[in-house]
């Protein structure tokens, strides 16, 4: 049987930003630009539907890096905003299929990108090195302490 982990409470409410980007604008760069000019810091992403033209995805080997143009419908965007941003994308081709990985930038909005950010209240997400991974790693915080 699965073990369930409880961690700590770490902030208030959530608040709500929807966002709708337009054609021609680059989602990632765009979401991180709103989250810093508004300065969340516990920002991440609710729910995102739209479709882009182009993506730029790290594959699941945590090395290789695809690039994709075409017309592509978001079937799912989620991760964090605050402190640089951990995005993974699923799109769906024009047959249906659906591939994603981890968002490196590139994402051409083609219609629309109806996004909600969300913002963790009293949250703070910083990045700090994990000898683990070799990667920055997500590390949260109350701003109350
Ligand atoms: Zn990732």
């Amino acid at each position: 049987m699965a073990e369930i982990h409880t961690t700590k409470r770490l902030g208030g409410p959530v608040t709500c930003y929807p966002v709708r980007l337009r054609p021609g604008e680059e989602i990632k760069s765009e979401l991180l630009k709103l989250v810093q000019e508004h300065g969340l810091q516990g920002a991440f992403v609710m729910s995102c539907v739209g479709s882009v033209t182009k993506a730029k995805l790290r594959m699941s080997d945590s090395t290789t890096v695809k690039k994709f143009e075409g017309h592509f419908e978001i079937v799912s965007l989620v991760g964090t905003l605050s402190a640089g941003g951990h995005l993974h994308i699923s799109l769906s081709d024009v047959d249906g299929r659906v591939f994603g990985g981890h968002v490196i930038g590139d994402l051409v909005v083609f219609t629309t990108a109806e996004v909600v950010i969300g913002n963790a209240g009293g949250v703070v997400f910083t990045r700090e090195p994990d000898t683990q991974t070799g990667y920055n790693e997500l590390v949260t915080n109350s701003n109350h302490a």
